[in-house]
C-alpha cells in the first residue's frame, strides 16, 4: 500500500454498486480534484478560533488572519522558488488566474500569444479576444513540437509577447520540456507563462532554475488539484506587469483613496484582488503545500510513477485497448494516462466501472477539446456535426489519474474488471446501451 494513504482524507468511503452491494470507492480521477489531505482539515478546524476578516480591521485576530494570509503569498513563492520581483496573486482557480493574466497583458489587438494544440481551454481561450493567438503544433506522437514552437516564433518574429504553454497535459500526462521551450521563447524575446494545473501537484517546480535562460515568467496553479479544498488558485508573475492594466475586479482592497472622479490603485498584489479574500482558502492551500514540500515532491513523483508505469503496462495487455499517451522508454509524464476501448463508447465503459467496481474515471473531451479531437484525428465536419447536432455519443477517452494516496492494489482491481470488460464487450455494449440514449 501507499504510506500516503492515511494522509489523506476519505479514502475509506463505501460507494454503491448496480447490484445494490457497497464497496471501497476507487478514485482514479485526481486530475480533476484531489481530495483533502488531512493535515488541511485540521488546521482549518485549529485556526477557527482565530477567524476574522482579512485587511479589514484592527481587531487582534483580523491581525493574525491578515499576516497569516500575507505569509501565505511567501509559502508560495518559496515552493515554485518565484523571484523577488514577483508577485503572488490569491484567485479561485487555474481558469481564473489565466483569465486574469490576459486582462493584465492585454495592449495592442495585433500582438501575439503562442498557445499549444494540446492545452485545457483555460490555457485557450482566455487568449483569443485579447491576442492574435497562433497554436503550436504537434508530433506524430501527439507531443509538443519544438521544430514548430520555433518556426512559430520565427514567422511571428517581434510581435510575440508571451508563450502560453502547459507544464503538464490533462489528457496524455507528457510533461513538457519547459526549460527548453523557455530558452527558446527568451531567445526570441517573448515571455513565458505555464499552465502548472497538472504539473505544481505531481513534480518540484523551480520558476528560477540556475540558467536565467530557463526561467519562467508566469504561473498559475490550482488549490484543489493539490489536496486543499475548492476555492484557491495562484497567479505569479513580474508585479510590473500587473501594474498598468484596469483588473477585472473593482471594488475595495485593490484602491487606495477613491474619488467619484479619480481612483488611486493599490499595488499589485492587492491591486487583483478586489473584495474580501478567501482567508480559510488561502490557509488551506499552504497547509497543503507546507505537507507536500515535507513529504517531498520527488518521493510523490517517484511513487506516482511507479503507479502509472504498472498501469501502462497492465493496460498494453488487455485486448482492445488504444492508449492515447505512447511509451518510449523513461519519457517524462505526470500520473495520468487516457485510452479507448473498441466496441464500447467512453461513457459506457466510465459507467460500467463505476457500477460495476466502484472505480471512479474521467470520459469524454477533459475540456481539452482541441487536443482530443486532434488525437482522434476528427475532420472538421465530424466537429461541426456534433456542434450542431444533439447527439450523445459525442467522442472522447477515457482517463485514469492518480493521486499519491492511490496504491497498486486498486490498480489491479482496476485492470482486472477492465480485462473483463473487454472479454465481454458485446454483453455489456447492449446492457449499458441506455448511456447514449438521447434525452
Ligand atoms: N489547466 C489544466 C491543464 C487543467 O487540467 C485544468 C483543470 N482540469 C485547468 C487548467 C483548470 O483548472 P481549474 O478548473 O481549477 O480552473
Amino acid at each position: 500500500g501507499s504510506s500516503f494513504r492515511q494522509l489523506v482524507a476519505g479514502t475509506d468511503a463505501k460507494v454503491p454498486l448496480a447490484n445494490g452491494k457497497y464497496v471501497r470507492g476507487i478514485n482514479f480521477d485526481n486530475a480533476a480534484t484531489t481530495p483533502p489531505l488531512c493535515a488541511v482539515l485540521s488546521e482549518i478546524n485549529q485556526f477557527a478560533p482565530w477567524y476574522a476578516s482579512v485587511h479589514r480591521g484592527k481587531g487582534y485576530k483580523s491581525i493574525i488572519c491578515s499576516e497569516r494570509y500575507e505569509q501565505g503569498r511567501e509559502v508560495v513563492r518559496e515552493f515554485v522558488n518565484a523571484g523577488q520581483q514577483d508577485v503572488v496573486i490569491f484567485t479561485k482557480n487555474t481558469t481564473e488566474s489565466i483569465n486574469m493574466l490576459a486582462y493584465a497583458l492585454a495592449g495592442e489587438r495585433d500582438q501575439v500569444v503562442l498557445t499549444t494544440d494540446m492545452e485545457h481551454l483555460a490555457n485557450d481561450m482566455p487568449w483569443r479576444d485579447k491576442f492574435t493567438v497562433d497554436y503550436i503544433g504537434l508530433t506524430k506522437a501527439g507531443r509538443l513540437s519544438l521544430q514548430s514552437l520555433e518556426s512559430k516564433l520565427q514567422l511571428h518574429a517581434g510581435k510575440v509577447k508571451l508563450v502560453a504553454v502547459t507544464g503538464a497535459s490533462n489528457v496524455t500526462g507528457y510533461i513538457n520540456p519547459i526549460a527548453k521551450i523557455a530558452r527558446l521563447v527568451h531567445q526570441y524575446g517573448a515571455a513565458i507563462f505555464v499552465d502548472g494545473a497538472q504539473w505544481v501537484p505531481h513534480i518540484a517546480v523551480n520558476m528560477r532554475p540556475p540558467d536565467a535562460a530557463e526561467h519562467i515568467d508566469y504561473l498559475a496553479f490550482s488549490g484543489h488539484k493539490m489536496y486543499a479544498p475548492f476555492g484557491t488558485g495562484v497567479l505569479i508573475g513580474p508585479q510590473a506587469a500587473f501594474a498598468k492594466a484596469v483588473p477585472v475586479y473593482q471594488g475595495g482592497g485593490a484602491v487606495g483613496l477613491v474619488s467619484q472622479a479619480t481612483i488611486e490603485w493599490d499595488a499589485p498584489p492587492a491591486k487583483w484582488e478586489a473584495g474580501t479574500p478567501n482567508m480559510m482558502g488561502v490557509l488551506a492551500l499552504i497547509t497543503a503545500i507546507e505537507t507536500l514540500s515535507k513529504l517531498n515532491l520527488n518521493t510523490i513523483h517517484r511513487y506516482e510513477q511507479h503507479l502509472i508505469d504498472y498501469t501502462i503496462d497492465g493496460l498494453r495487455t488487455i485486448p482492445g485497448i488504444t492508449l492515447y499517451s505512447i511509451r518510449d522508454g523513461r519519457e517524462a509524464r505526470v500520473s495520468l494516462v487516457s485510452f479507448s476501448l473498441e466496441g464500447l463508447h467512453h461513457s459506457q465503459v466510465a459507467e460500467i466501472l463505476s457500477q460495476q467496481a466502484g472505480i471512479a474515471v474521467r470520459n469524454g473531451l477533459f475540456c481539452a477539446h482541441p487536443y482530443v479531437e486532434k488525437l482522434l484525428r476528427l475532420s472538421a465536419e465530424e466537429i461541426k456535426y456534433y456542434q450542431t447536432h444533439d447527439d450523445k455519443s459525442l467522442p472522447g477517452l477515457v482517463r485514469v489519474s492518480f493521486g499519491l494516496y492511490n496504491t497498486i492494489n486498486e490498480i489491479k482491481i482496476f485492470l482486472a474488471i477492465l480485462a473483463h470488460i473487454a472479454g465481454h464487450r458485446q454483453h455489456y455494449a447492449d446492457k449499458y446501451s441506455y448511456v447514449l440514449a438521447p434525452n
